[in-house]
């Protein structure tokens, strides 16, 4: 252990130097607000830096502290969040920015990691960023730089893996935490990448890390093998009349709960709706699932009372789709 303390030690000011120089320019670095440091990981769950980009910025407009956040409607937050996906990350901001504006933003790993939608990793990473304190963040990025850094064959997906890396991490943790936590994000993001293309030459941790020094990066990390998705087949109807088109709700669990969608189900029923004016098919991959989808453009034939009909305005201002139907949202004009 000493050992790997000390190992660890000496790569962290080589790595601070090259952040230092190299980090990107992104619109939440530089700032310790925790508000605004906590809107943007939970909208890096999952998500492309290059897509949060733009929603963090508008979002913060739209909402810029928590109080805000706290007053908005839950439609307003689920349309500012339209297209970001994983919608109960949106749900757990709001609920957790009521609280926040009830007491203030935490200011130690438990208060922050109590508030809802926030794991280890992500109070982590507000911990350290918003106060220097030496609260580790630990994901995938993370765990594959280290472990090729000390060419450690442990399991990644095994939490006993994440714990003791933590525990490694919590050891070297110098007082720039919030520059050391960002550091070792930005090296997984940009340098050390994953499946087997790390780049080394552009490393600053290329004459200390083991996986490079044998030639073995792409042993690292040791994964498990990745479940298969599942795929499902659902037929979609973009019903239209008179310049209404037809929304529904879907049930509050599971996948997309409780948000606006397109009428939807695994049965071709087209023909009971009308006519069909267009056809189209469109795939949209979940962590778990994929949907195979045929859309349908139907001239409604009726009404139907069990489906909300909006304009294409109304729709564009008020109700968040999520991606997934993105593909059948063009007919809506
Ligand atoms: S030298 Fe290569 S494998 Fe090692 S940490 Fe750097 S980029 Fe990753």
């Amino acid at each position: 252990m000493q050992n790997e303390i000390q190992g660890l030690k000496n790569a962290v000011p080589p790595l601070l130097q090259w952040y230092g120089v190299h980090k990107r320019q992104l619109p939440w670095r530089g700032t310790r607000d925790p508000y605004k440091i906590w809107v943007s990981e939970i909208m890096l769950q999952q998500t492309r830096v290059e897509a949060v980009k733009g929603y963090y910025v508008s979002f913060l407009e739209k909402f810029p502290t928590a109080e805000a956040l706290a007053r908005a409607s839950e439609e307003e937050v689920l349309k500012a969040w339209e297209g970001l996906g994983y919608y109960s990350r949106a749900r757990n901001l709001h609920k957790a920015a009521k609280i926040i504006a009830r007491q203030g933003f935490p200011r130690d790993f438990e208060g922050v990691r109590s508030l809802p939608g926030v794991g280890d990793y992500t109070a982590g990473a507000i911990c350290s960023i918003a106060y220097d304190l030496p609260c580790p963040a630990v994901d995938g990025n993370v765990l594959r730089v280290l472990t090729r850094l000390t060419a450690d064959g442990r399991n990644i997906d095994e939490n006993a893996t994440r714990v003791a890396i933590s525990r490694l991490l919590r050891e070297v943790y110098p007082k720039e935490a919030g520059e050391f936590c960002q550091s070792l994000m930005e090296l997984g993001a940009t340098v050390c990448v994953p499946n087997g293309e790390p780049m080394c030459t552009l490393c600053p941790w290329q004459t200390m890390c083991a996986a490079h020094l044998s030639g073995r990066e792409e042993e690292f990390p040791v994964r498990s093998e990745k479940r298969a998705r599942k795929t499902e087949r659902i037929f979609v109807y973009v019903l239209e009349r008179e310049g209404k088109f037809a929304l529904r709700k879907r049930e509050e669990r599971g996948l997309l709960s409780g948000l606006w969608e397109f009428p939807n189900a695994a049965e071709d029923e087209s023909a009971a709706y009308g006519t069909v004016l267009a056809e189209k098919t469109a795939k949209h991959i979940f962590t778990h699932v994929e949907w195979h989808m045929t859309g349908y453009l139907i001239e409604a034939k009726e009404f139907f009372p069990r489906f909300l009909w909006v304009t294409p305005e109304e729709m564009r201002k008020n109700y968040a789709l999520p991606s997934a139907f993105k593909a059948f949202k063009e007919w809506v004009k």
